[in-house]
């Protein structure tokens, strides 16, 4: 089995979002830590994240997914921009530790110019900072359409980054169907496209899914999720990922265009997939 979710909103705190999953049929959920903009995030509750834990694990939910602001760009060619982005980094490092054992997943980010090596090298730093032996955090590295100068638009690029770290047992990836389909990848044969994410970064790391159709062609570098068979990609394609042995154990969560009828739909019909 695989765990299935979708992203929920956070406003209205933490035991509420994973009672909104229950409802939508999911047994885990994304969330992002803030303002998807970015900049100041609301004050914790401490009991709040512990009611969630708790029912967490009453329900049996699998590992959550968390998701940095889409606007933290770790490797700008901006001084001001990376330092507010390593500085969220960091804070959400502290964050997530209200709720131990979760996943916390970015963007590596756009080097707008500066080459991926230049870019890298700012990543690496900031994970360096960011990521401490004792945390009890998975930091996730999402791998990326090429939309731009998007870093990690292949697997070796992803690779290159957790294999600099200074702590890379906190460091996994997460795999987004759209984003590798539009990046090249044919996940129509999903065991070639794991052999060689196996052989490039370690299967061992794969530690989530985001489940997403796709608008456009393979290899399209567009970045544009779509509703689960309504996409390029297609319902036959993404039930063998869901099928995929290897796969199994894995969230999944679903950044589809949807509202919560939607979602529940989805997760119902991922849900008539497993085996
Ligand atoms: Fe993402
Ligand atoms: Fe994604
Ligand atoms: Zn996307």
């Amino acid at each position: 089995m695989i765990y299935i979710g979708n992203h929920l909103s956070s406003t209205a705190g933490f035991l509420a979002m994973g009672k909104a999953a229950t409802k939508l049929g999911g047994d885990t959920f994304a969330f992002f830590t803030r303002n998807p903009r970015g900049g100041k995030a609301k004050e914790i509750v401490k009991s709040d994240a512990d009611a969630l834990m708790e029912y967490l694990s009453e329900n049996k939910f699998g590992p959550l997914v968390a998701h940095a602001p889409y606007t933290m760009n770790l490797c700008s060619d901006k001084p001001d921009i990376r330092k507010f982005a390593r500085d969220m980094l960091v804070d959400d490092m502290e964050r997530m530790e209200y709720v131990p054992g979760n996943l916390y997943n970015f963007h590596p980010g756009s080097h707008v110019g500066q080459g991926v090596e230049t870019a890298s090298d700012y990543i690496v730093e900031a994970l360096d900072e960011a990521l401490t032996p004792g945390m009890h955090t998975t930091v996730l590295l999402e791998t990326m359409a090429g939309k731009g100068s998007e870093v990690g638009r292949n697997f070796e690029e992803l690779a290159a980054i957790r294999a600099r770290v200074r702590c890379p047992e906190h460091l996994g990836v997460c795999l987004d169907t759209c984003h590798v389909w539009d990046g090249g990848y044919d996940i129509s044969d999903i065991d070639s496209v794991l052999d060689e994410f196996d052989r490039v970064i370690g299967l061992e790391h794969l530690k989530a899914i985001h489940m997403n159709d796709s608008m456009n062609v393979i290899g399209a570098h567009k970045d544009r999720h779509e509703k689960i068979g309504e996409g390029c990609i297609g319902s036959e394609i993404l039930k063998s990922v869901v099928r995929c042995p290897r796969l199994q154990g894995l969230p999944f969560i679903l950044e589809t265009p949807n509202d919560d009828e939607g979602y529940t739909r989805e997760i119902a019909l991922i849900r008539g997939w497993m085996k």
